[in-house]
């Protein structure tokens, strides 16, 4: 499975944002970010120039590409979704993403970071509704129950991040039930329940030239 290698602090640094793609040290003072906020590389700290509009929805862009973790291919073939989708694409878009199972088990809890809930469901670690399933973007559903597998249950990356997560809680759209290692799908997200700082009517504006 091809992945994206470059140096997850970078992108964060390379975007301006914290995009918490390193789980635990994203909320420490290890963070690059906390103590390097500027670009990387030589001319990173350099006067900031005039941007184009271009310039300005391909960062957008990449922001979230990275934000969820995703390759150039695989981000377009979402956004060509989001279009055949009824309502407003660039919501559609991030509720595709929202709904990936990687990205369910991050908010979840049950991973630290959506690199880490990748890796652990190519793993085998989970269950969706019962049954296994192993593919990171599998779409999620309503009323769906993701559990971790009984003899999982002790996987340290899992009872660890279960640990970590109280800080950052589980959004509305779902309920974790962390006794039993399990949580569903109460509702899919809205725009509203998505908040990172997102303006993903550039990215619309960007694919649409
Ligand atoms: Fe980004 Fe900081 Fe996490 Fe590195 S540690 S991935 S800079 S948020």
């Amino acid at each position: 499975m091809a992945r994206y290698t470059e140096a997850a602090c970078r992108q964060c640094r390379r975007e301006k944002l914290k995009l918490f793609l390193k789980g635990d040290r994203c909320y420490s003072d290890k963070c690059a970010f906390e103590r390097r906020g500027y670009a990387p590389g030589q001319h990173g700290q350099a006067r900031v120039r005039k941007v184009s509009d271009y310039a300005i929805q391909l960062r957008e862009k990449q922001k979230v590409k990275r934000m969820y973790g995703m390759l150039e291919g695989q981000f377009r073939n979402y956004f060509f979704h989001a279009e055949r989708i009824k309502g407003v694409t660039g919501e559609s878009l991030l509720r595709l993403l929202e709904c990936r199972l990687d990205n369910v088990i991050y908010r979840l809890g049950l991973a630290n970071s959506r690199n880490q809930a990748r890796q652990l469901v190519r793993h085998n670690h989970f269950l969706v509704n019962g049954k296994k399933v192993n593919i990171p973007s599998f779409q999620i559903r309503v009323n769906d129950v993701i559990a971790v597998k009984e003899k999982s249950r002790a996987v340290a990356a899992i009872t660890d991040s279960l640990q970590a997560a109280v800080r950052r809680g589980v959004p509305g759209w779902l309920e974790m039930d962390q006794a039993n290692f399990k949580g569903t799908v109460k509702a899919l997200p809205d725009r509203e329940a998505i908040t990172m700082p997102i303006q993903e009517q550039l990215v619309v504006e960007l694919y649409s030239k």
